[in-house]
C-alpha cells in the first residue's frame, strides 16, 4: 500500500483499477549510437507491424478520424520513409527510437517544403503515429484506450488527450503534473470526475491494472489499499453521494443572501453535454462557454459548422439567462492542431492574438455567434486576453466588419447583442475603466489573472505553493474592476474557478460582483453559501481584508469569518 498526496481539484471517490499512461518516453529520445544494429533494426519492424496492423484494425466512427488513420497509413507505409529509418539503423547506427525520431523530422520537413497543404494541416496526426512507433519500440501503450471503466494515471495529459478519451469510463484521474486551474484540471470538474494533480511520481510508481483507491477532496491517492483501505473509501464514499443528494434538493432556491442582493449563479460549460448539469444545478445562463474544446482537432475545416451547437445551447439555456460564448482561447495549453509550440505558449499566439492573425477562423465563428444571437437575445459574446484598450478596439472594429457582412448577406443576427471582455490580463484590469467604456459586461477570469499578476504557470505544480487567489495584488485588482465597471454601468462578473470555491463567496459577494460563473456542479454548493450570507457583513469583510498585507493574513482571515458564518470546508 503506498500513498500519494497531490492537489485535489474536483472531490470525489474513486476505486477502480488503474490504466496507466506515461508520455516521457516519448518526449525524451535519447540520441545514443547503438552498439548493435541488428537489435535495434529487429525492434523497429516488430514495432512497425504492430503499430500497422493495429491501425488497419481501427475503424473510424467520424470523418476525421478516418482523415487522420489515412495519414497514419500513408506515412507507415511510405517507402522514403521506412527506407531512412532502416538506414538511420544500418548505417548511422542510430538506435530505433532515435532512428524514427530523426526521419518523422525529415518527412514533415519534406511535405512543408512541398507546400502540400492538407499534409501541412495533419502535423499533428504524422507526431501521433509517431509517437505509436515510438512507444510500441518502448513496449507501451501509446495511448489511453479505457474501453472499461477505470482510474486514468498518467504524468500529464493535454486538454485535448483527455476530450478524445471515453469519458464516461474515466473513475477518477491522477496526474504528476499540474495545478489546480490547469485546463485539464477544469475539463475533470465540468465531467465530474474525482482528480488529483500535480503528485509528483504516481505515473512511474502505478503499474497498469492494479488497484487504486482516492479521494479527490483531499487530494489522497493509495497504491494497492488493503481492505481496511477500501471499506473506509467505500464509506466516504457513501457520506458525499448523500451530501450532494440534500445539496441537489436546493437546486431550485434563489441565491440570495439574508439581507435580499442576489447573486447570479451561472454555469461554465465546454460544451452541449454540459447542458443539462446547468439546468439541473438551477444555473440562471451560461457566463462562459469555451468554444475553442469544439475545434481543438479541427480549427480550420470548423468554422461556420459550429453555428449549429451554439443556436442548440442558444435555445436550451436562453430561457435561464445569458449564453456567453467566449470566441476561441486557442494556443498555451490548448493547442489545436496545426498550431505550432511556442517557447513560452502562455505569453505567447493565444486567443485573440491568434484570431485576429488568422481571420479566416476568427470570422466564421463570429459568424456562427451572430446567427445563435437570432435564436435567442439572451446570446451575448465575450473575448478572451485582450491586453488594452487598442486590441479591444480591433477586435470590436473587426467585428463590426463581420457584421456588415452578414447584413449584406442576409444574414439574421441580433444587433443588440451583449459584448464583454474577459479580464484575465493585470493590463486590462487596470485599465478595466477604459475598456468599460466600449462593452456591456466585463468577466474576470481570475485563472489567468492571477497566472499574470503573480508571474505563475497556473498549471505548474512545482509553483503552486505561489499561485495565491488572495495575493493582495490579485484582489486590488478585482476590486478595481468591480468599481470601475460600476462607475460605467457595467455588468462585472467571474468566470474563473474563484467563483465555483464556496469558501471565497463570502469575499467575491463582498467585492460586489454581480454574476458567478461555475461548473455545474460547483453550483450547488456555492447556492447554499450564498443564501447563509449577509451581504453588508460580507461588504466590511472585503474591505477589512483589503487593508491586509499579505496572502496568508488574507486566508486566515478568511478562514475565521467562514467558520464565524457556518462554513467550514
Ligand atoms: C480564466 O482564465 O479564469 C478563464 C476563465 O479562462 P480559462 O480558464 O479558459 O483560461
Ligand atoms: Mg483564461
Amino acid at each position: 500500500m503506498i500513498e500519494k498526496r497531490g492537489i485535489g481539484v474536483f472531490p470525489g471517490i474513486a476505486i477502480g483499477k488503474a490504466a496507466v499512461f506515461r508520455h516521457t518516453i516519448l518526449d525524451n529520445v535519447e540520441h545514443a549510437l547503438s552498439s548493435d544494429p541488428e537489435y535495434e533494426l529487429a525492434t523497429f519492424e516488430n514495432a512497425h507491424r504492430t503499430v500497422l496492423e493495429d491501425v488497419r484494425s481501427i475503424i473510424p466512427h467520424t470523418k476525421e478520424e478516418r482523415d487522420m488513420l489515412s495519414v497514419y497509413e500513408s506515412m507507415l507505409s511510405d517507402p522514403d520513409y521506412l527506407f531512412l529509418i532502416r538506414s538511420n539503423i544500418t548505417e548511422r547506427r542510430y538506435t530505433a527510437s532515435w532512428a524514427v525520431e530523426a526521419a518523422t523530422e525529415n518527412y514533415t520537413a519534406a511535405l512543408a517544403a512541398l507546400g502540400d497543404a492538407y499534409f501541412a494541416e495533419r502535423i499533428a496526426d504524422i507526431k501521433d503515429a509517431e509517437n505509436r512507433l515510438l512507444a510500441a519500440i518502448a513496449g507501451i501503450s501509446s495511448e489511453v484506450v479505457i474501453s472499461e471503466p477505470a482510474v486514468v494515471i498518467a504524468d500529464y495529459l493535454t486538454p485535448s488527450e483527455l476530450i478524445q478519451m471515453e469519458r464516461s469510463n474515466i473513475l477518477g484521474l491522477l496526474l504528476d503534473t499540474g495545478g489546480q486551474t490547469s485546463h485539464v484540471a477544469i475539463l475533470a470538474h465540468s465531467d465530474e470526475i474525482p482528480a488529483i494533480l500535480g503528485i509528483g511520481d504516481i505515473s512511474a510508481i502505478a503499474e497498469d491494472g492494479c488497484v487504486v483507491a482516492m479521494d479527490g477532496r483531499e487530494g489522497l491517492a493509495i497504491i494497492e489499499p488493503d481492505d481496511k483501505t477500501i471499506r473506509s473509501f467505500r464509506a466516504r464514499k457513501g457520506v458525499a453521494a448523500r451530501t450532494e443528494k440534500e445539496l441537489k434538493k436546493e437546486a431550485a432556491l434563489p441565491a440570495v443572501t439574508t439581507d435580499g442582493r442576489s447573486v447570479h449563479l451561472m454555469c461554465n460549460i465546454e460544451g452541449l453535454e454540459g447542458i443539462e448539469g446547468a439546468i439541473a444545478a438551477g444555473a440562471e445562463g451560461v457566463g462562459l462557454f469555451r468554444t475553442e474544446f469544439l475545434v481543438l482537432h479541427d480549427v480550420k475545416g470548423n468554422g461556420e459548422s459550429q453555428a449549429g451547437i451554439y443556436e442548440e445551447a442558444a435555445r436550451s439555456m436562453g430561457a435561464y439567462g445569458p449564453v456567453t460564448f467566449r470566441t476561441y482561447d486557442l494556443g498555451g495549453d490548448k493547442m489545436a492542431e496545426g498550431m505550432r509550440r511556442e517557447e513560452n505558449p502562455i505569453l505567447g499566439w493565444r486567443a485573440v492574438r491568434f484570431c485576429m492573425e488568422r481571420k479566416d477562423i476568427f470570422r466564421s465563428q463570429l459568424i456562427s455567434i451572430l446567427r445563435a444571437s437570432s435564436v435567442s437575445p439572451s446570446v451575448r459574446m465575450m473575448f478572451p486576453m485582450i491586453s488594452g484598450l487598442e486590441e479591444l478596439l480591433e477586435v470590436l472594429s473587426f467585428l463590426d466588419e463581420v457584421k456588415d457582412e452578414c447584413r449584406k448577406k442576409g444574414i439574421a443576427f441580433d444587433e443588440n447583442m451583449k459584448i464583454g471582455t474577459m479580464i484575465e490580463t493585470p493590463s486590462a484590469a487596470i485599465t478595466a475603466d477604459l475598456l468599460a467604456d466600449y462593452v456591456d459586461f466585463m468577466s474576470v477570469g481570475t485563472n489567468d489573472l492571477i497566472q499574470y499578476t503573480i508571474a505563475v504557470d497556473r498549471g505548474n505544480e512545482k509553483t503552486q505553493h505561489l499561485y495565491r487567489p488572495l495575493h493582495p495584488a490579485v484582489l486590488r485588482l478585482m476590486k478595481y474592476v468591480v468599481e470601475a465597471g460600476k462607475g460605467k454601468g457595467v455588468t462585472v462578473s467571474i468566470c474563473g474557478e474563484m467563483a465555483g470555491y464556496a469558501e471565497y463567496t463570502p469575499l467575491l459577494v463582498g467585492l460586489g460582483f454581480d454574476e458567478l460563473s461555475m461548473t455545474a456542479h460547483s453550483i450547488l454548493e456555492v447556492r447554499k453559501r450564498v443564501r447563509t450570507l449577509s451581504a453588508e457583513s460580507c461588504a466590511d469583510f472585503a474591505d477589512n481584508v483589503l487593508s491586509l498585507r499579505d496572502a496568508t493574513s488574507i486566508e486566515q482571515a478568511l478562514k475565521e469569518y467562514n467558520g464565524k458564518t457556518g462554513y467550514s470546508k
